[in-house]
C-alpha cells in the first residue's frame, strides 16, 4: 500500500531538500523544488558524513563517488592546550572496516544536485518562498514578489537553521541561537598535516578557544575558529593579526594551514540555533532538516540527519495509506534520533563553546577517561557514528561495516 502520487513543492534546495525532493521524484511524486538563489549553491565549508548518511547517498547511488571525493575519516581526536588527550574516538571500536567522509560542501552539493537533475524534479531558482497558505488538506507557496504557486498535497519545509517560514507556519516553534558560532576557511592541506591520521581533529582551550581541521578530500582541509556570536554580525571585522597569534599559540604544529588563511575574507561565518518544533508537520506542510532540528555542529551530524529525514519521508509515503498515516508514520520513525542528538548536542556544546570555564575543567578531567571507559565508549562511538535512537538505545552497524537502512 502506497499514497497516491502526490504533487509535492520542496522549499530550499540544500542537502535535505536536494535528496528529498531526489527520492520523492523518483518515487513517482511530482515534485517542485523553490530554491531562493538564482543558482543553487552550497553555503559552507566541510563536512563530516557518517555512516547513516553515507548509508543514504549509497541510496541514491552516490557513495562511491562522495567516498573518491572526500577523505576518509577514523575517528575525533582532540586534545587541550596541555596536549593532555579529550576526546579519542575510532569508528574502529564498532567495526574494523567503519569510517566517516570528510567532504567539502561544494563537492557534496555537486553530486546531490546531478543526482536530482537526473530525476523527475523540476527546479525553480530566484524562487524565495516568504509564506505558505493552507487551503483545507492542499497548502500553496507564495514566493517574496507575490506569486502564488501551487496548491499542492505536500510541502516540505527545508529552508535550513535560519528558516524564515517555521516562525510563520508553526508559531510555537522555538529556535533561540546559541551564544557562540564559528568561522571556518577550506585550505590546501599539501603536506597533508590534516590527512596524515585522517582524523577530525581538535585542539581546545578552555571552553573559549577551539579549533577543528578536518581533511576533505582532494588535497583540502576545513580549519574551523569558535567565535561568540556577537563577533559574527556580519560587517563586524575579524582581527587577523589577532587570529593568527593566537591560533599559533593554540597549535603550533598547524602553521602550516593557519598562514594559509591570509586574510579575513577567508573565512565564511556560522551560527546556529536551537531548533524545537511542537510537531514535524501542520496539516500538508512538513519541516525537515534543520529546519526542524537545527543544532550545534559539535556532533557533526546535522547533514546526514537532514539525509535520513530524505530517505525516512520517500519510505513512509511508500508505507502509508494516506498522506496523514505516511506523515505520522515518519514522524515515529525520525522522533527517536533527532529527540537524542538534539539534546545530546545542547548538553555538550556548552562544554566546549561558552563562557564556563569550568566546564571546560570537567571536560579535561572527565572526558578524556570516558572515551576509555568500557560502559562509556561505545555510547560515544555510537553517537559519533550517527547510530543512536536514543540514551539507551542504539543501532549496529552491519557485518561489513556500514549502517543498514530499514524499509
Ligand atoms: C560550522 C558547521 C559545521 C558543520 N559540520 C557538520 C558535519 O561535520 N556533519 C554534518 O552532518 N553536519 C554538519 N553541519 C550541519 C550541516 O551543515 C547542516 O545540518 C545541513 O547543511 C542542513 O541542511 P539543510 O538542507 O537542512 O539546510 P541548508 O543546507 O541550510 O539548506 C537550506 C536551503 O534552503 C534555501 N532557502 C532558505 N530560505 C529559503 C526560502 N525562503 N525560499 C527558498 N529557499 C530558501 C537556502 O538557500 C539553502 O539552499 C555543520 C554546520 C556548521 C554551521
Amino acid at each position: 500500500m502506497s499514497v497516491a502520487a502526490l504533487e509535492i513543492a520542496v522549499v530550499g534546495c540544500g542537502v535535505a531538500g536536494q535528496a528529498a525532493a531526489t527520492f520523492l521524484a523518483d518515487a513517482g511524486h511530482r515534485v517542485t523544488v523553490f530554491e531562493r538563489f538564482a543558482e543553487p549553491r552550497p553555503l559552507g565549508a566541510g563536512l563530516l558524513l557518517q555512516p547513516t548518511g553515507l548509508a543514504v547517498l549509497r541510496a541514491l547511488g552516490l557513495e562511491g563517488q562522495a567516498e573518491r571525493l572526500g577523505a576518509r575519516i577514523d575517528g575525533l581526536l582532540g586534545r587541550n592546550d596541555l596536549g593532555h588527550t579529550v576526546i579519542d574516538l575510532a569508528y574502529a571500536d564498532l567495526h574494523p572496516e567503519a569510517h566517516g567522509v570528510g567532504i567539502h560542501r561544494g563537492a557534496l552539493f555537486g553530486l546531490l544536485q546531478e543526482r536530482l537533475q537526473r530525476s523527475p524534479a523540476q527546479l525553480v531558482t530566484g524562487a524565495e518562498i516568504v509564506d505558505i497558505e493552507r487551503d483545507g488538506g492542499r497548502a500553496s507557496v507564495v514566493e517574496a514578489g507575490g506569486r502564488r504557486q501551487g496548491p499542492f498535497n505536500l510541502v516540505v519545509v527545508a529552508d535550513g537553521t535560519h528558516s524564515q517560514l517555521r516562525a510563520r507556519v508553526m508559531p510555537p516553534a522555538r529556535a533561540p541561537l546559541y551564544p557562540w558560532g564559528c568561522i571556518w576557511a577550506t585550505i590546501p592541506d599539501h603536506r597533508s598535516f590534516a590527512t596524515a591520521p585522517g582524523m577530525l581533529q581538535q585542539r581546545l582551550s578552555g571552553t573559549t578557544t577551539m579549533m577543528g581541521l578536518l581533511p576533505v578530500g582532494q588535497g583540502l582541509a576545513t580549519l574551523f575558529w569558535s567565535l561568540p556570536a556577537a563577533a559574527l554580525e556580519p560587517g563586524r571585522p575579524i582581527d587577523m593579526d589577532s587570529w593568527r597569534m593566537e591560533a599559533l599559540a593554540l597549535w603550533p604544529e598547524a602553521a602550516g594551514l593557519i598562514e594559509q588563511v591570509a586574510d579575513a575574507d577567508g573565512f565564511a561565518r556560522a551560527t546556529y540555533r536551537h531548533v524545537t518544533l511542537p510537531s514535524w508537520n501542520v496539516g500538508p506542510v512538513l519541516f525537515i532538516g534543520d529546519a526542524a532540528h537545527g543544532t550545534s555542529p559539535q556532533l557533526g551530524q546535522g547533514a546526514n540527519l537532514g539525509l535520513l529525514d530524505a530517505y525516512v519521508l520517500a519510505q513512509a509515503l511508500a508505507a502509508g495509506t494516506d498522506l496523514a498515516a505516511a506523515l505520522a508514520l515518519f514522524a515515529r520513525r525520525r522522533d527517536p534520533a533527532v529527540r537524542f542528538y538534539r539534546q545530546a548536542s545542547h548538553l555538550l556544546t556548552p562544554f566546549f563553546q561558552s563562557d564556563r570555564p569550568l566546564l571546560g575543567w570537567a571536560r579535561d578531567a572527565l572526558m578524556g577517561v570516558a572515551c576509555l571507559a568500557p560502559g562509556l565508549s561505545p555510547i560515544m562511538t555510537t553517537t559519533l557514528a550517527g547510530l543512536r535512537r536514543g540514551w539507551l538505545s542504539t543501532d549496529m552497524l552491519d557485518g561489513e561495516g556500514r549502517y543498514r537502512l530499514g524499509s
